[in-house]
């Protein structure tokens, strides 16, 4: 059994693979070529955002955004620690802050009660608030931005974290690298009615290219152009009158024909994805000891992950066990971002964001694809019953 299998997809869609990639060798045009706008255009009707600016990753599409938002030393950027390092990454390699907010134990996506005791923590530079990095008692950050994580593939909270951004004049970016696809309230994840939002193309998301890729989203046309010249080295007129500092951002044109052919199937992947999460719920349910993951009213998730929660102090053996049963398994996030070495200067200790913590000893993620069939989930489900008996 594999953990992500992309080659029955693969199979699926070949020829019109081979099609499309013919046509790039044909016309040429590897950097920008049509295929490019055509995505775009495509992926603003599925999305109904505004704007898409595809991009060469994930990670760009959250750092450009913040580079066109002047992010920079002295500002704090605020973020769930239950995230993959990108989310923090990004606005530290801008010289900002990251200000961690715990999430909620049951969705794993940040609290926003948490976020507006972090934010007031912060003005006030008082740790007994909310905990923050030693860097804000030294100097006062200036509260700039939040990147609610879609984490596993469901959107966050935007009903309560969009007030709380605007009473603050935080700018918001969607990382929404594990839920495009998905949909909160009948309106799709990318435009939900932040400021931007990013998300990502690598192979095993849920969109996947066959290499690195990503785009952001945004309604607003003055971001928007930025954007598009940050993709291209700050390029103003053309490209070799550089008005500002960029990236070398673009995505391939190769890689625009693929997601071209993916997208012909992806609607009905979204939904295969429904059936097999629907599958597992039914074959998890009952397990003592084991909660299965809760995705909220009025959102659907684009499962990224599959992730359970084990009893603490269970997870190693359950993984043992399936791993005799020839089912593979993965932990996501085995450290979640206050912990991490890079981030030790910031002063955090484990028992900062306990829900975070407590996630990242317990939980484990089950083989999950929408080419998944019955009998697989639930052999999944029966090796995880006997694992936990
Ligand atoms: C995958 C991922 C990214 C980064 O995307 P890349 O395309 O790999 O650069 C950022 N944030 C989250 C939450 C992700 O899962």
């Amino acid at each position: 059994m594999q953990f992500i299998d992309l080659t029955a997809q693969q199979a699926r869609i070949r020829q019109n693979i081979d099609l499309r990639i013919k046509a790039v060798l044909d016309h040429g045009k590897y950097i920008m070529g049509p295929e490019i706008k055509e995505l775009e255009d495509l992926l603003c009707s599925f999305t109904g955002a505004k704007h898409c600016i595809t991009c060469a990753s994930g990670t760009d599409a959250l750092l450009m955004p913040l580079m066109a938002w002047g992010i920079k030393e002295g500002d704090a950027v605020f973020m769930p620690p239950f995230t993959f390092f990108a989310t923090a990454e990004e606005p530290s390699l801008l010289g900002a802050t990251p200000v961690f907010v715990d999430i909620d134990p049951i969705t794993f996506n940040m609290r926003p009660d948490l976020l507006e005791k972090a934010i007031e923590a912060i003005q006030k530079s008082d740790p007994s608030i909310y905990p923050v990095p030693e860097a804000a008692l030294k100097r006062p950050l200036t509260p700039r931005a939040v990147i609610p994580v879609d984490i596993f593939g469901q959107a966050a909270d935007y009903e309560s974290i969009m007030p709380i951004a605007r009473a603050h004049g935080l700018m918001v970016l969607e990382d929404a690298a594990q839920a495009f696809g998905g949909s909160r309230h009948g309106k799709k994840t990318c435009a939900l009615g932040c400021h931007a939002s990013a998300t990502s193309f690598f192979p095993a998301k849920p969109l996947g290219c066959y290499g690195d890729g990503g785009a952001v989203f945004t309604d607003d046309d003055d971001l928007a152009e930025l954007l598009r010249s940050i993709r291209i080295h700050g390029k103003g007129q053309d490209k070799y009158d550089n008005v500002r500092l960029g990236l070398n951002g673009r995505l391939d044109t190769l890689q625009a024909a693929i997601l071209l052919a993916k997208m012909k199937i992806f609607p009905d992947e979204i939904a295969a994805r429904q059936q097999v999460a629907a599958w597992y719920s039914k074959y998890l349910q009952g397990i003592p000891g084991l909660t299965a993951p809760c995705v909220e009213e009025g959102n659907v998730s684009a499962w990224a992950q599959y992730c359970i929660m084990l009893p603490e102090g269970r997870r190693d053996a359950v993984a043992a066990h399936l791993k005799q049963q020839s089912v593979p398994t993965n932990i996501y996030y085995p450290k979640p971002q206050h912990c991490l070495a890079v981030f030790a200067d910031l002063g955090y200790t484990p028992q900062s964001m306990p829900a975070a913590l407590y996630a990242s000893r317990n939980i484990l993620a089950l083989p999950f694809h929408p080419y998944m069939d019955e009998a697989s989930v639930w052999q999944v489900a029966d090796a995880v019953a006997k694992a936990l008996s």
